[in-house]
């Protein structure tokens, strides 16, 4: 038998967390935990720590390393606090991280993993759409493998004929609609945190809940296929499909389309990425279609959602725009989670932050820190007026 697997989970206490170690969990024969990172909640990082026998365990806010000290007290299992100790975390000799941090706070680990060249389940789209172009190239340059989780890009990559890149005519993003799919804009200018994050079809951490509701996961969504599979924005189409059941598709030159089925339970696209180059089980429900019997698809309505057009707009402007979007999202989000926001301002304060900060182009990591730095600032500041 070959050795196991070492594999490190960073945002471990999260809903992808949560289902990747439970998949981790179940096959200790094949995978042995060096690193589990999380932002706070030290009760479940200490007891998955412990389940799982990791050599390390992580909280990025420094002031809980005393309680987490103390639950590990005895355990053997080193721990530590900070920012620059997540990132040493991803440093850790696991040959596969998931990256399930969410927000742009993922970069910096996740880039750490990826210069050693680890194999890298991506969760955490926001680093590939505010650095897609720097990512990709440290990919390339450290020979490092992202296996892409987000269900749509899973689904892209079981499909995708890498080796006849010019075969392909089109990627098509399915996009569930969310949980206003139905509704008019009049409705969502009301709509209170909670409407927003009881998603129809997905059980998914807080933001991008949020960001489904808004449809601005799809827009981070279009960015992130842009980078993972080299498409122009142009051959990239967005189709609503209510079921979930069919997580994306690509369309080949001869006509032939692709996709890829399942259940809508994100244990599916992490067993994937886990078990890759093989396949492992995963306990999502079976697809049973004669149950499902319809499967119906819609055009997205950009009017409704102008988050798709502000992404499409941003990929095509190129540069730091990405970058600026995907901040101003995380502030919105954050404001209207706290209520200090509607829910329509959120693509308002986005677009004014485009419109109001200077775009530049991104020759380092450190560039796009500052460009994000910015653009939250600028942000804040948008919803500090508007609320
Ligand atoms: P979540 O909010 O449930 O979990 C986030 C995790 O990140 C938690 O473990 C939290 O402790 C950790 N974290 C937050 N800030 C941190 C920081 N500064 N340093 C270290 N750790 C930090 O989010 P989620 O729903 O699991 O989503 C995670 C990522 O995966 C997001 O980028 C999201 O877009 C993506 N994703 C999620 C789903 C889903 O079904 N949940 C599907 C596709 C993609
Ligand atoms: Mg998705």
């Amino acid at each position: 038998m070959s050795a196991r697997r070492g594999v490190t989970i960073l945002g471990c206490t999260g809903s992808i967390g949560c289902n990747t170690v439970e998949l981790v969990e179940a096959r200790p024969d094949l995978y042995r935990v060096e690193a589990l990172v999380a932002n706070s909640r030290v009760d479940v990082l200490a007891d998955q720590a412990k389940r799982l026998k990791a050599r390390m365990a992580v909280v990025a806010d420094e002031s809980a390393y005393p309680a987490l000290k103390e639950a590990l007290a005895g355990t053997g299992i080193e721990a530590a606090a900070g920012p620059a100790a997540v990132v040493a975390a991803a440093e850790l000799p696991a040959e596969w991280v998931m990256a399930a941090i969410v927000g742009a706070a993922g970069l910096a680990p996740t880039l750490a993993a990826v210069r050693r060249g680890a194999v890298v389940g991506l969760a955490n789209k926001e680093c590939l759409v505010c650095a897609g172009q720097l990512m990709m190239a440290e990919v390339e340059a450290h020979g490092a493998t992202l296996l892409p989780v987000d269900s749509e890009h899973s689904a892209i990559f079981q499909v995708f004929d890498f080796d006849r890149h010019d075969a392909v005519e089109k990627i098509i993003l399915t996009a569930s609609g969310g949980p206003f799919r139905t509704k008019t804009r009049d409705f969502m200018a009301g709509v209170t945190p909670e409407q927003a994050v009881a998603h129809p079809n997905w059980s998914m951490g807080a933001k991008i809940s949020v960001d489904s509701a808004s449809m601005f996961n799809k827009g981070l969504e279009l960015i992130e296929a842009h980078h993972l599979f080299a498409m122009p924005e142009d051959r990239i189409d967005i189709v609503v499909h209510p079921q979930s059941v069919i997580h994306s598709l690509v369309a080949y030159i001869d006509g032939s389309v692709l996709a890829q089925l399942g259940s809508p339970d994100m244990r599916t696209p992490i067993a994937y990425a886990l078990g890759w180059p093989n396949r492992i089980d995963a306990p999502s429900p079976r697809l049973d279609l004669a149950a499902i019997a319809t499967l119906t698809f819609e055009q997205p309505d950009e009017i409704r959602f102008p988050s798709m057009r502000l992404a499409r707009a941003a990929l095509r402007a190129g540069g730091s725009a990405a970058a600026v979007l995907n901040a101003a999202n995380e502030i919105a989000v954050g404001a209207f989670l706290d209520r200090r926001i509607g829910f329509l301002d959120i693509a308002e304060v986005v677009e004014r932050t485009i419109e109001g900060v200077d775009h530049c182009q991104l020759g380092s990591i450190d560039d796009v820190l500052a460009q994000d730095r910015e653009a939250r600032k600028f942000a804040s500041d948008v919803v500090r007026r508007a609320s």
